[in-house]
């Protein structure tokens, strides 16, 4: 049993705290929001009056919060202050991966370990224990923060050095936004085209167009598995999210010089989309504009 400070009881913390205290771990919690804290409660935390008061004397402190300045702002304000030397620490959140490499320097130089670690997943996989972790760090951190991560997830990977998790998980990303967007042309082309949506699926998912978007997710309702597409886009995976790690990889790629233009114009008709006010729709929802000629 490891005692674990866990600051970010939201949509994703919520259920992967309640994961580490199901696995028998001493989940100290806290969050700004009083209901997050009641819930965390409830599923067998305990709740800790501030984020300082959570880390002390914890062994593991881990994070979910929306993003790097949030991050950045706990470690200084909250964790280094009240952290013990050697103490690990774990920030799952989604951020830019320049914030992520200097919150790692700057926690070593206070004598701490810590490594990135984004996941892939969504509300579901955080409820139930079956996240994809991508951690990036020293070998050493890595390890430490493995047996603390498998209680929330069903794969965790070393992706290399400080930062490396969040370069994944952007890379990642952003090969699913561009990946959806143009499953959902296609789709929407071939029923413009007077294709029967069942019949181009049953081709595409055995030929050459076969993705992830397409067989696993698809973005039209009766189609393939169950989806989002089937509950009129509720739930899933939210534009506005995909829109904000679309962002990250577009400012990761300027920093690097890297040419991404379908990644560019996958932001473009995600910045679009939220404009129009769909933002809290399943990303796969996209698919509606592409149909409407109004993308
Ligand atoms: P959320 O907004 O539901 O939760 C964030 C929580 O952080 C909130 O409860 C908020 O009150 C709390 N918080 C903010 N500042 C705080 C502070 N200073 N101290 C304590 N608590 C504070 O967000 P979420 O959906 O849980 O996402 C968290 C992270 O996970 C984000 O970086 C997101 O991009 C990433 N992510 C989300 C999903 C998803 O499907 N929701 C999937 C993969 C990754």
């Amino acid at each position: 049993m490891t005692s674990i400070a866990f600051i970010g009881l939201g949509n994703m913390g919520g259920g992967m705290a309640a994961n580490l205290a199901k696995a028998g771990h001493d989940v100290r919690a806290f969050d700004l929001s009083a209901e997050a804290l009641a819930r965390a409660a409830e599923a067998g935390c305990l709740g800790a009056a501030s984020a300082g008061e959570a880390v002390t004397g914890a062994e593991v402190v881990v994070t979910m919060l929306p993003a790097g300045k949030h991050v950045a702002a706990v470690y200084e304000g909250d964790v280094f202050p009240h952290a013990a030397p050697g103490t690990l620490l774990i920030d799952c959140s989604t951020i830019d991966v320049a914030t992520a490499r200097s919150n790692i320097e700057a926690a070593s130089a206070k004598g701490l370990v810590a490594v990135d670690a984004p996941v892939s997943g969504g509300i579901a996989a955080a409820n139930a224990g079956t996240l994809t972790f991508m951690a990036g760090g020293s070998k050493e951190a890595f390890d430490r923060a493995e047996v603390i991560l498998s209680a929330m997830g069903k794969a965790v990977i070393h992706a290399g050095g400080p930062g490396a998790g969040q370069a994944a998980k952007i890379c990642n990303n952003m090969l699913l936004g561009a990946s959806m967007i143009a499953t959902c042309e296609s789709l929407a082309l071939a029923q413009k085209l007077g294709l029967d949506p069942q019949t181009f699926f049953d081709i595409a998912s055995v030929s050459s167009g076969q993705n992830w978007s397409l067989t696993s997710y698809c973005p039209l309702p009766g189609v393939g598995p169950e989806t989002p597409a089937d509950r009129d886009y509720q739930g899933g995976f939210a534009a506005a999210l995909m829109l904000k790690d679309l962002r990250l990889a577009m400012e990761a790629a300027q920093s690097v010089d890297a040419d991404t233009p379908m990644g560019a114009k996958a932001r473009e008709l995600y910045e679009a989309m939220d404009a129009r006010g769909e933002g809290g729709l399943d990303f796969s929802a996209i698919i509606r504009a592409l149909q409407a000629g109004t993308a």
